[in-house]
């Protein structure tokens, strides 16, 4: 072996010693980092986990909350409803009400005056074949005439003959009719049986004189023994009437052919409590006013029963 190569030799043999320390020390330095990589690896875990954990925690309290903000919002606005429709309801009311004529619910009879220049709102033909003196053509207060109309159809589908005498009168007819009366029978028989202008329910447009067939044309207290008499009895506060002057009132003499249109509510809470219109006091009766015209669909006057 030359030198030349000796030292090659050598020289290999030191590259070689050098590059297996070199990689010892590589191994040593991989594995170290590796750990590091584990360690740091299971940090990151148990950190997401405690992230997973707070942030789960955290929904839950906020979605604890937002519930409770949510439910005290919706109760507000519960509140803020009901208030709205109260006041809307009242609004209502209160519109209705301005559109209502007071006077048709107060007590006339020697009691509350109308004045000459008192007239219904808007009064209704009341067609020929419901006028017992078709010649003579009567008018009813066209908002309360469905339910006349009603009422008298429905006495015909039971087969009771019922017809209209006499409904709207005037102040001036009123008056000219009491005259006719006073001249006729006395002032003081005149009064028992007549209203004074002014005081007659038939100026309101909703006060209706009914007859039936067999009575000669005339209005007598012996309407009620018939059966048209009866029919009423039991079905006109289905339609909204009430007997004005029933036998012993204060006001008048019995007048069993005079019916009131007062709306189905007042009628019904007078028929079912035997009562009198002018039984009641005027501020009971006006509590009635806002519901007069409720209910156009009359009960039928015989019942099935349900089978
Ligand atoms: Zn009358």
């Amino acid at each position: 072996m030359t030198l030349a190569n000796r030292l090659t030799a050598a020289g290999f043999i030191v590259l070689l010693a050098a590059l297996a320390g070199g990689g010892l020390y590589g191994y040593e330095r991989i594995s170290a980092l590796s750990e590091q990589v584990v360690t740091l690896d299971s940090k990151l875990a148990s950190t997401t986990a405690l992230l997973d954990t707070n942030i789960a925690e955290t929904n839950a309290s906020l979605s604890i909350q937002l519930q409770k903000d949510k439910q005290n919002l919706a109760a507000q606005l519960d509140g803020v409803q009901t208030q709205v429709s109260s006041v809307t309801g009242t609004l209502t009311d209160i519109q209705k009400l301005s559109q209502l004529d007071p006077q048709l619910l107060k007590k006339y009879s020697k009691v509350y005056f109308l004045n000459e220049n008192y007239a219904p709102a808007n009064l209704t033909l009341i067609p020929a074949a419901d006028d017992y003196a078709a010649n003579r053509p009567e008018q009813f207060l066209t908002k309360a005439w469905p339910f006349l109309g009603n009422m008298l159809n429905q006495a015909q589908a039971d087969g009771v003959p019922l017809y209209v005498a006499s409904a709207y009168r005037s102040f001036g007819t009123q008056a000219a009719l009491k005259s006719e009366y006073t001249v006729t029978y006395g002032a003081g028989t005149a009064n028992q049986f007549s209203a004074d202008q002014g005081y007659s329910e038939h100026q309101l447009g909703t006060a209706v004189d009914l007859i039936t067939t067999g009575m000669g044309g005339e209005l007598s207290q012996a309407f009620d023994q018939t059966k048209a008499y009866a029919w009423l009895a039991d079905n006109a506060y289905r339609y909204g009437f009430e007997l004005s002057y029933p036998r012993g009132n204060a006001y008048y003499v019995y007048e069993p052919w005079h019916w009131r249109f007062v709306g189905v509510a007042l009628a019904t809470y007078l028929h079912d409590n035997g009562l009198h219109f002018y039984d009641l006091d005027q501020r009971v009766i006006d509590t009635y006013l806002l519901t007069i015209f409720d209910g156009t669909s009359a009960q039928p006057a015989t019942t099935t029963p349900m089978l």
